[in-house]
């Protein structure tokens, strides 16, 4: 397949040809030639796979006959509204608009909250045709009147799994009723879970269904490992990992805000660069962790899962775990940012005796053990009592009782014995 077979005028393959891209990937293929005809779409692929090119190009096709360069903003309605669950996924998707529409005529712009909203207002006023926004920043954009969806053709709904998790179907709901009925709706989502179909059919009209990968399936490119290693000595770990494979780019997840700060700066006292990205810090922080990141200026970025959804950068060669997340599927989301578009990449996952049930249900959804690798200096110390911040939340075991190391942890973890000796053995 090619990007010529597909249907795409001549400035738009040029813009994929100067993006360097040489064919298209499985999404688009799918896609582009659905979209071009104007059908809804449900569609199935995670971050990494092509996936905003998908919709932004056909999308940019159909669009083109409304380009121009009239002064009045009567002249440039909305007429393409794309919803994403976070500010880092708009501004990258925003990003991607702007990139691949450059030289038409068609505007674009994002709006998102934690930024001041007058220069959002300022440039939605002078008219845009494409616009990018956060569900409860277009609220508030509805609510001001600074935004008029009534002449909206094309709604893309971007990661709608994780904008159901993160409760904006209520909003969606009253930004759709804003729109004509007659409209192409475009629903992207990492997985297919019942509540997406259901999504689908409240939205989707009549929609095809585009399945790229298997669900749940792992890039080939992208290796798998994991280290066990006590919870307090994981930070140590983790330096002696990056030096020992010469870590130049390194994203490590936290499960918490807390952590992902703490992390941070240890490594930052150790003398390995750094930066975070999480919740707390205002929008102006995440952009600058996020460029230090891209730019190469800090070796490692710092992350908790919602504040790291979307992030795109490019050829990402690491993604460690340093906890699982609860979620199994965060797992999946979290070692996407690897291996993407062809490039090799590693997710390491550091996996204290606490985390087996996590481990447990990560490899259930894989259908695979993830091979585990060993570093001896670091290994649990199987007598050792956990310290506080390693217990279970609440500190207490199911059957209530005060925690102690469980005998199964000794016995049976997820990891254990096989896979340490597999590993062990392999050396
Ligand atoms: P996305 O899944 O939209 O987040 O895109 C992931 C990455 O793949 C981005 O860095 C894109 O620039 C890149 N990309 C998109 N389409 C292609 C393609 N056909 N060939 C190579 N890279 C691509």
């Amino acid at each position: 397949m090619t990007f010529e077979n597909l249907g795409l005028s001549a400035d738009l393959l040029a813009t994929v040809a100067r993006e360097g891209y040489t064919e298209p990937t499985p999404v688009q293929s799918a896609a582009i030639p659905l979209i071009l005809a104007g059908r809804d779409v449900l569609a199935a692929a995670q971050t990494g796979t092509g996936k905003t090119a998908a919709f932004v190009l056909p999308a940019l096709e159909r669009l083109r006959g409304h380009a121009n360069a009239g002064f009045s903003p009567a002249r440039h309605p909305v007429r393409m509204l794309i919803l994403t669950p976070t500010r880092e996924l708009a501004v990258q998707v925003s990003e991607f608009v702007k990139t691949y529409s450059h030289g038409s005529a068609l505007r674009s712009t994002v709006v998102y909250g934690g930024t001041r909203i007058d220069p959002e207002i300022k440039i939605l006023w002078k008219g845009v045709e494409i616009l990018v926004a956060t569900p409860g920043r277009l609220m508030d954009h509805v609510g001001q009147r600074t935004v008029n969806l009534s002449q909206v053709e094309i709604l893309v709904l971007d990661e709608a799994d994780r904008m159901l998790d993160m409760g904006f179907i209520p909003d969606v709901r009253k930004i759709v009723a804003l729109m004509p009925a007659q409209r192409q709706t475009l629903l992207f989502s990492a997985t297919f879970s019942d509540d997406i179909r259901r999504l689908a059919g409240e939205f989707l009209k009549n929609p095809e269904t585009v399945e790229v990968a298997a669900r749940n399936s792992i890039a080939d490119n992208l290796t798998q490992v994991l280290y066990p290693v006590d919870q307090d000595r994981k930070a140590d770990l983790l330096i002696h990992l990056i030096k020992r494979d010469s870590m130049e780019q390194v994203l490590v997840f936290t499960r918490s805000k807390l952590g992902a700060s703490r992390l941070a700066s240890y490594l930052d006292r150790r003398g390995v660069s750094c930066s975070a990205i999480h919740g707390d810090r205002s929008q102006q922080e995440r952009t600058r962790a996020l460029e230090a990141f891209r730019g190469h200026f800090v070796k490692v970025l710092v992350a908790t899962d919602v504040a790291s959804r979307g992030l795109d950068i490019a050829d990402l060669p690491y993604v460690v775990n340093y906890e699982l997340p609860y979620e199994p599927q965060d797992y999946i989301h979290r070692i996407g940012r690897t291996g993407r578009a062809g490039a090799s990449g590693t997710a390491i996952s550091l996996v204290s005796p606490q985390e087996v049930e996590e481990l447990r249900a990560v490899q259930r959804l894989l259908r695979k053990s993830i091979p585990c690798e060993v570093v001896e200096e670091y290994l649990p110390d199987p007598d050792r009592e956990p310290a506080a911040a390693e217990r279970p939340r609440g500190g207490r075991s199911q059957s209530g009782q005060s925690w102690s190391r469980p005998a199964r942890v000794s016995s049976a973890p997820a990891y254990s014995r096989s896979q340490l000796s597999a590993a062990a053995g392999s050396r």
